[in-house]
């Protein structure tokens, strides 16, 4: 405590920046006018004002509404401790054990509602890179805006006064079109390496520059993305290959040198044997529905991101002499397990992920019932899409996965006059399956 009032008094870069004036914006000069906010964000900041607390919109929805984008979610910051937002929303909940924040229910949204972070001092615990381990201080208005990383990211929205708070110049810099890092950018890596990604994933989706105070330190300073926890960096991977900026993001991370093993997951892109002009699709075809709206999985996106390593292995197993099917079941697991673990990929993910793979076979049957068995998977959308994507990327011909368009649009008679002739073979297998089945072998299994 003492320290702290110390550092304040005798002035810390931090604690200077945290000082300063702020400047406030009108409406008049910067146009978001109150209704441009959802309704929930709204309620939320006027009942925590109501109760006599600071309460405003904050962060990358304040951003995006100033450069003309849709925002993504629109986040509250206050002066009120978690215990107090919550007793102020009846349909709310603390989240999270050491910073704690504060989800408020309001219709459909969820706002999250954040108490204003105060400044790091040398009680701060972090690692021995100097990554900030505990983070769980609170403090003013003005340390929060300093412990943001970007100054677009420092702005508060009041809807009240339709002003925008700026601490750090954060409007003109988005006006240049930069992003621009608060503090000494080499500090601020080092406190959270994941600002690297940040930095990347926001500039990409904005179109915005990266500032060269900010820029240029991060080719020497990646190395310190392979102390981060898996399951941070994933979510932080998600969050870029769903930005509707996959392509230029993955672009950049490799111009800036965050390549090669720091990040699992950007290997795997990176480094197919011959996926990438696959990757690369898969990436430009999830980029274009999110663009236009479309819901993305992560199941679909991992799915195309580790296929080719199914390949690879598959067709080593069935070299080796094991039988088609079991080949790829096999060649599916070994994937999943290795990158799985490297990457953090959650239980239910790998679920969706098996079950597209394990669609794929199953689209070379065009004769008799089969066909119209795969159009009934709760899956097949999926799977379809997937098969396009290997046909586009000429792993595959083109003609299956037309056939598969023109069988989902035909009706009843044209889809029987598509079936292909049933081969000698095909009775015979599904006897054999028939009695697998009734011995207690697995009836999934799609051959
Ligand atoms: P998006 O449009 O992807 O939501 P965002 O900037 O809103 O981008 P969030 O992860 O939602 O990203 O974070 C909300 C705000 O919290 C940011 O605008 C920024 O002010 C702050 N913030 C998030 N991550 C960090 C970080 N690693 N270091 C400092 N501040 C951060
Ligand atoms: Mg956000």
């Amino acid at each position: 405590m003492i320290r702290k009032l110390i550092s304040r008094v005798f002035g810390g870069r931090k604690a200077e920046a945290s000082h300063h004036e702020p400047a406030v914006i009108p409406v008049s000069s910067h146009r978001i006018t109150r209704d441009r906010i959802s309704s929930g964000s709204r309620r939320v900041c006027e009942t925590l004002q109501d109760n006599g607390h600071k309460a405003y919109v904050v962060g990358g929805a304040v951003r995006d509404l100033l450069i003309g984008a849709e925002p993504k979610d629109f986040d509250v910051a206050t002066d009120a401790t978690p215990e107090e937002v919550r007793r102020a929303f009846r349909r709310s909940r603390i989240i999270g054990r050491r910073f704690q924040i504060v989800h408020v229910m309001m219709g459909q949204e969820t706002i999250e509602v954040t108490t204003f972070r105060g400044t790091l001092d040398a009680n701060t615990k972090k690692d021995e890179h100097g990554r900030v381990l505990h983070d769980n201080v609170f403090g003013s208005q003005a340390e929060d805006a300093a412990r943001r990383d970007f100054t677009a990211n420092a702005l508060y929205y009041d809807p009240t006064t339709e002003a925008v708070i700026d601490y750090h110049h954060g409007v003109g810099d988005l006006k240049q079109k930069t992003l621009r890092m608060i503090g000494e950018p080499r500090a601020r890596y080092r406190e959270d390496p994941v600002r690297m990604l940040r930095a990347v994933r926001l500039a990409a989706k904005l179109g915005l520059i990266i500032d060269p105070a900010a820029r240029t330190p991060i080719r020497e300073m990646a190395g310190l993305l392979e102390n981060v926890p898996a399951a941070r960096l994933f979510d932080e991977m998600l969050k870029l290959l769903t930005s509707g900026h996959s392509v230029k993001c993955i672009t950049q991370l490799r111009d800036e040198g965050l390549h090669h093993g720091l990040l699992p997951l950007l290997d795997v892109i990176l480094e197919q044997p011959m996926g990438e002009k696959f990757v690369m699709l898969a990436l430009a075809n999830t980029d274009d529905r999110v663009r236009r709206g479309k819901g993305t999985s992560p199941g679909f996106l991992f799915a195309t991101l580790l296929w080719h390593e199914v390949l690879a292995h598959w067709e080593k197993l069935k070299a080796q002499g094991e039988s088609k099917i079991p080949a790829l079941y096999q060649a599916m697991d070994t994937v999943l397990d290795v990158q799985g673990e490297k990457l953090a990929i959650t239980r239910r993910i790998a679920g969706d992920i098996k079950d597209i793979w394990a669609l794929q076979p199953r689209f070379e049957a065009r004769a008799g019932k089969r066909p119209y068995g795969l159009l009934e998977q709760p899956r097949f959308r999926a799977g379809y899409d997937f098969l396009l994507l290997r046909a586009e990327s000429g792993e595959i011909d083109m003609e299956l996965a037309d056939w598969w368009t023109r069988f989902q649009e035909a009706d009843g008679e044209e889809r029987a006059r598509m079936l292909l002739p049933e081969q000698a073979g095909d009775k015979k297998r599904r006897r054999r399956r028939k009695k697998l089945a009734s011995d207690g072998v697995d009836r999934n299994s799609p051959e």
